[in-house]
C-alpha cells in the first residue's frame, strides 16, 4: 500500500479538544477529515499499558468498522516525582461519576507530587502516540515528547486537559495561556504529527 495518504481519513476520537487540534493540523492537507462520531463508532476500552499499544486499538477499531484509514491518538502526561504517572492512565484521573473534570485532576495530581515530599520544579512531558491504522489490518505508529515543569496555580484557559497546569521548556506561558498556533509549535501532538506528515502527504 502506497505511503500516500488521500481520500477520506476517520479521526478515531471523541475528545473534542483531540479532535480540533487534529483537524486544524489536517487542514492544509488533500484528505476529507471525519470523526468516530460521524460514523457512530462506539469507544473502545483502552486496556493496554502502553501509548502506543490504546492508540492502536481505537485505530484499528474504527478502521475495521469504517473501511477507511482511521487516525488515532493515545496521549498523556508524565511527571517524574511520581515515577511516570498518570501517565497512560491520564484521562482516567479527570473520571468522575458526571463525567470528566479536570480542574480536579490537575488538582489530584498537584497533591500527589505534594505527598512525595520532593522538592520543586517538579519536571514533566507530555506524551503523544498517533496511530494510523488500515483497514487491512497495517498499521503506522508516530510518537512526540514536550519536555517542561508542573506550575501551580494553574494558570490559563485554552486548550484542554491539563494545559493550564503545564509550562513547557523554554516558554513563558503555561500551554493553558498559550495561543493556539504557538502550541501547535511545540506540542507533542504536533511533533508526532510532523513525522506523520513526513510519512504520508511528502
Ligand atoms: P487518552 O489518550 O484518551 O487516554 O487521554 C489522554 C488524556 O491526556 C486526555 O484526556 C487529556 O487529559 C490528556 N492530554 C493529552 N494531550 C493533552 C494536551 O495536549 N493537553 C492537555 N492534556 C492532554
Amino acid at each position: 500500500m502506497s505511503d500516500h495518504l488521500s481520500g477520506t481519513i476517520v479521526l478515531a476520537s471523541h475528545n473534542a479538544g483531540k479532535l480540533r487540534e487534529i483537524a486544524a493540523l489536517l487542514l492544509p492537507y488533500d484528505v476529507e477529515v471525519k470523526s468516530a462520531k460521524d460514523f457512530g463508532l462506539s469507544e473502545p476500552d483502552e486496556t493496554e499499558e502502553t501509548f502506543a499499544g490504546n492508540a492502536r486499538l481505537k485505530a484499528h477499531h474504527a478502521a475495521r468498522e469504517t473501511g477507511l484509514p482511521a487516525l488515532s491518538d493515545d496521549s498523556g502526561l508524565s511527571v517524574i516525582a511520581l515515577d511516570g504517572r498518570p501517565g497512560v492512565h491520564t484521562a482516567d484521573w479527570a473520571e468522575t461519576e458526571h463525567g470528566r473534570d479536570f480542574d480536579m485532576a490537575m488538582e489530584k495530581v498537584w497533591q500527589a507530587v505534594q505527598i512525595t515530599g520532593r522538592p520543586a520544579p517538579y519536571s514533566a512531558a507530555f506524551h503523544c502516540t498517533l496511530c494510523l491504522a488500515f483497514p487491512d489490518g497495517s498499521d503506522k505508529i508516530f510518537e512526540g515528547t514536550v519536555e517542561g515543569v508542573l506550575v501551580w496555580p494553574k494558570r490559563g484557559d485554552r486548550g484542554f486537559g491539563f494545559d493550564p497546569m503545564f509550562l513547557p521548556e523554554g516558554e513563558t506561558e503555561t500551554l493553558g495561556e498559550m495561543d493556539p498556533e504557538r502550541k501547535h509549535a511545540i506540542s507533542h501532538r504536533s511533533l508526532a504529527f510532523e513525522k506523520f506528515v513526513k510519512v504520508c502527504f511528502d
